[in-house]
């Protein structure tokens, strides 16, 4: 909430001081290296625009009255507007006014970062305000040379096999939709480097040291574009990304939404799946693209492939307006889903392929694997069928899911087989 609440009401407009300020704000508290990709540069099919601001923006009438006043709220205009200057009637001011009909005393979020047009946001009930028929429009903003900027935070793991969660950071004055991703990527940062591997508290008191077994990449961008332009310049590692985690909208009331990636059925997919329904009473799912669309289009996009699952709260009412602020959020939400992500994190990091080296039943009594009912009823029932799955061809996961049994109890017990030699490791 510290970070929302300091930097919620910045202009962080996806070029902009407001967006490098956010970012060297978020590089205090995890390290970031800041990728910086010049406007103009051209970016598979994209060109990066120039860096944009505003001083000053109003409405008045032509007494003098101000009836819009960027002043009050960042929101007033929209984002990149051209800079105006002028009398206009009252028809020609109304086609650039945004309102929104839903929510009529909330100001709504415009942009246009690539058409060259101008406008303002106002509440739909100061409509009527408006009464006479000729206004002066003044936008005093400034189109210049700048650099797109991405935050990288990277925990290096035992291989260079990659897995990214990324979030955007480029709406002004909104908390929900995009600050919540962020706070929620910065506090994964922060706490996985500290324990490293085993996010989950039993399995990190006996791996204490151990190294993850993958490298993790924490990107902080622009929407769309930052992605693009990140990927676009850095071609040579896409084929390390393996999975990705597209994070946003995680502190209103609302359950839980996986969208799953293009592919739909990988790893990543499984493991959200599996963790969303142990975890929270109630979550809902769909396909890639059919519940809110993000950077996962260009991490998962044509010639980049890299399966991004994405994890948010969407819907809620208050979206894209300026009603998206800190009321509307709740520490224990986001903390809630923040213990989700590294539960997905913890089991993907330490699954692993177990093949057989034992022939015949185990003589469980004497290797010391015997389990007690009482203690652990399902384990006591399935040891069995777990020790019929050590084939080489199926994961920890893979049979902790066929087994609908907890992960950490499987791995618990395959662990054992290891060290009495009974099984070899092999990779995911
Ligand atoms: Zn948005």
């Amino acid at each position: 909430m510290k970070l929302i609440n300091d930097i919620w009401f910045k202009r962080r407009d996806i070029i902009s001081d407001g967006f490098r300020e956010s970012l060297k704000y978020i590089s205090k508290i995890i390290p970031l290296k800041i990728h910086k990709i010049p406007t103009g540069a051209k970016c598979w099919t994209w060109i990066i625009p120039d860096k944009w601001t505003v001083k000053n923006a109003y409405i008045e009438d032509l007494d003098g009255n101000k009836l819009l006043d960027l002043k009050n709220h960042p929101l007033h205009i929209v984002s990149y507007s051209l800079p105006v200057d002028k009398i206009v009637s009252k028809e020609e001011l109304f086609k650039h006014l945004h309102t929104s009909k839903e929510r009529p005393n909330a100001i709504p979020f415009e942009f246009k970062y690539y058409q060259r047009d101008w406008g303002f946001c106002i509440q739909h009930s100061k409509l009527k305000e408006f009464t006479k028929d000729e206004y002066k429009v003044f936008i005093d903003s400034k189109f210049e040379k700048g650099n797109l900027e991405v935050g990288e935070c990277i925990i290096k793991g035992k291989t260079d096999k990659t897995i990214v969660l990324v979030a955007h950071l480029c709406h002004p004055a909104q908390v929900n939709d995009d600050l919540t991703g962020v706070t929620v990527l910065v506090a994964l940062a922060k706490e996985m480097q500290k324990t490293l591997r085993h996010p989950s508290a039993r399995l990190r008191t006996r791996a204490q040291g151990k190294k993850n077994y993958y490298t993790y990449k924490f990107l902080f961008v622009p929407e769309t574009i930052g992605s693009v332009a990140y990927l676009s310049k850095n071609e040579d590692i896409i084929p390390k990304f393996k999975y990705g985690v597209f994070l946003e909208m995680l502190g209103n009331d609302n359950i839980h939404a996986l969208q799953l990636s293009r592919q739909g059925d990988t790893r990543i997919d499984r493991i959200a799946r599996y963790v969303m329904e142990r975890k929270l009473k109630n979550f809902r799912e769909g396909p890639f693209r059919t519940i809110v669309a993000n950077d996962e289009v260009a991490f998962n996009g044509p010639g980049v492939n890299i399966p991004m699952i994405s994890i948010s709260r969407y819907p809620y009412p208050e979206y894209h307006t300026s009603d998206d602020n800190p009321d509307i959020i709740s520490e224990q939400r986001l903390e809630q889903s923040k213990n989700l992500i590294l539960e997905i994190l913890n089991i993907i990091d330490n699954d692993y392929t177990p093949k057989r080296r034992f022939k015949g039943p185990i003589f469980l009594s004497s290797y010391d694997l015997w389990v007690d009912w009482r203690e652990n009823l399902k384990l006591n029932q399935n040891i069995e069928k777990i020790i019929l799955n050590l084939e080489g061809d199926k994961t920890v996961f893979d049979i902790a899911e066929e087994l609908n049994m907890e992960f950490d109890d499987v791995l618990d017990f395959i662990n054992k087989l290891k060290k009495d030699k009974l099984i070899k490791k092999y990779e995911q």
